[in-house]
């Protein structure tokens, strides 16, 4: 996978306690996993949950290609 900067945020809802909060998408999709900052579980993301992300990256990186070359003009 072609770095995914860390300004890539995912927002996510806690199964739990239902407190959204943004997570770093690099570091998601490394640990599959994130910790809930309101009730302090870690949650683990699967199944659908990697599939979106999957996706979302790969939207993104693809993006972010565009933005570039769309960027270099002076
Ligand atoms: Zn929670």
């Amino acid at each position: 996978m072609a770095g995914i900067p860390d300004s890539f945020k995912l927002d996510v809802t806690c199964p739990g306690c239902g407190k959204k909060s943004k997570q770093a998408l690099a570091r998601l999709h490394r640990d599959k996993k994130f910790r809930c900052p309101g009730c302090g579980a870690t949650v683990p993301v699967g199944g659908d949950g990697l599939k979106k992300m999957d996706a979302a990256i790969k939207k993104l990186t693809r993006d972010l290609t565009k933005t570039i070359n769309v960027k270099i003009k002076f």
